[in-house]
């Protein structure tokens, strides 16, 4: 492929501060999920003639901390704009949103690309904005339903709206800044983002000789993948083909795998932007920035340096661990109730728990499985009760039941035979059983293997393997041939 050929992608994120108890101008519960519809509502956020917003405070630090975190510039004051549009979602018809001063500019994420090098991807701004409002349709989509519903409760939660510059190359590398990103939010603990919405793409892509491209709301980093990597082969074909890519807005359809045009999308100019006269500018200290800026917590690539210096881990794998907070917590949390192979038990994190936890976006993790259990196996495999391939199929159960290990080793016949009392007369049996390929041992050291195996087999891999070769080569200086 030519170089010219290359896309480029931009990102606009919108981040829900989930942490937040209230609404972003008024005091409406923002726990709205699985609420009735319209229940958290109230004449701010429904958009009522004369109400007034009020900011919350605690957004605010939230949207500085995110600021700092990525590097960014926090402004000088804190201004809010109008951004006008129809749409029965949004009650007042315009969205307060920041426009002429972000509340955060500049700064960057640093990824890992696939060639192993680190990149920056520059972060050109932060906006605060409220969600609209969310429009059901009761037969699945605008087709299949006569009529559509509103539901408010949604509306006026806070969201940051984090805008970066066109610096990505490839579907992966969006991915990757994806999940760098929403390790630095669990980080902060400003966003759950695995909630429904709570995280939510456009994508804007381009290939040099063509327009920009935006692509709306893709739900999830996979579905990001395949609609970015569709997009870029429906340019690419376009522009071998002599055609010409167009400016326009596109959705994705997560069903039919493809993207397909959009409303003509209203211009900047259309929005008629003006600053929002019930919300004056204020002021925000320079000592409210130093304070947050002391108070940020570990972030994710430090905390991936300490795991693998503290723990002596592969920095692959403390990597991994750090991916999600909840995933480095869950280890550490395990680390405390372990004293032994730290390593050992991070790769049974990361290559069999994991395994079994990600469909469910890892909310398993504490709820199900616990650090307990972990801590518990590792102790299991250490005093060698039960073999590496055992603590391997033991993942599933502990995983998806939150079994305890000690309990699952008597319920799945797991406890080694490490006793000779009880192997001897198994050893014995096998020697009868096998007269010929004992005799053959007698004399070729190498059929000696055989045999154990057959032990092994016996006992479905119960039996401690140094204890039964050594019985075998006993119980057979002691027979005739
Ligand atoms: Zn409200």
């Amino acid at each position: 492929m030519s170089s010219d050929m290359r896309p480029v992608i931009g990102l606009e994120v919108h981040v829900q501060l989930t942490s937040l108890r209230t609404k972003l101008f008024c005091s409406c519960s923002a726990d709205y999920r699985g609420a009735p519809p319209n229940t958290h509502v109230c004449p701010v956020c429904l958009g009522f003639p004369g109400a007034l917003p009020v900011v919350n405070r605690k957004a605010v630090e939230h949207a500085i901390q995110v600021c700092l975190a990525l590097n960014g510039t926090v402004a000088k004051r804190l201004r809010f704009d109008r951004k006008h549009y129809f749409y029965p979602d949004l009650p007042k018809n315009y969205q307060i949103t920041q426009y002429l001063e972000p509340i955060c500019s500049g700064g960057y994420v640093e990824i890992e690309t696939s060639g192993g090098r680190t990149k920056k991807v520059r972060i050109r701004r932060i906006n605060m904005e409220e969600d609209p409002g969310r429009i059901v349709y009761p037969g699945g989509s605008p087709l299949t339903s006569p009529y559509a519903l509103v539901d408010y409760n949604r509306s006026g939660i806070a969201l940051l709206e984090i805008v970066t510059e066109p610096d990505l190359e490839s579907p992966e590398e969006a991915v990757e800044f994806l999940e760098k990103l929403r390790s630095i939010l669990e980080h902060l603990g400003v966003c759950d983002c695995g909630l429904e919405g709570a995280m939510r793409v456009d994508a804007n892509v381009s290939i040099a000789g063509g327009d920009r491209v935006e692509i709306k709301n893709i739900g999830g980093f996979h579905e990001v993948k395949r609609a970015l990597a569709f997009e870029i082969t429906r340019q690419r074909d376009i522009l071998l083909k002599g055609g010409k890519v167009r400016r326009e807005t596109r959705h994705w359809d997560p069903v039919r795998k493809v993207t397909l045009p959009a409303r003509a999308k209203e211009t900047e100019e259309d929005y008629r932007y003006m600053p929002d006269p019930n919300l004056s500018p204020v002021k925000i200290p320079t000592s409210l920035v130093e304070r947050l800026r002391q108070s940020l917590p570990e972030l994710p690539d430090a905390r991936a340096r300490r795991l693998a210096e503290q723990y002596g881990l592969r920095s692959d794998v403390a990597k991994v661990l750090v991916k999600r907070k909840v995933l480095a917590d869950f280890f550490e949390d395990a680390a405390q109730l372990y004293k032994g192979d730290y390593r050992r038990m991070a790769n049974y994190l990361v290559n069999d728990l994991l395994n079994w936890l990600k469909d469910e976006d890892l909310r398993g993790l504490y709820t199900k499985v616990k650090p307990e259990h972990l801590a518990k196996l590792m102790q299991l495999l250490d005093k060698g009760v039960i073999s590496i391939r055992q603590a391997k199929e033991m993942a599933e159960h502990i995983a998806k039941e939150g079994k305890d290990p000690e309990r699952l080793v008597q319920e799945l016949g797991y406890t080694r035979i490490t006793s000779r009392e009880e192997l001897e007369p198994i050893v014995e049996q096998v020697l009868e059983e096998n007269k010929k390929a004992a005799c053959d041992a007698k004399k070729n050291p190498k059929a000696i293997n055989f045999l154990v195996g057959m032990v092994m087999r016996k006992t479905r891999g119960r039996a401690d393997p140094s204890l039964a070769r050594k019985l075998v080569e006993e119980k057979l200086a002691t027979i005739q041939c």
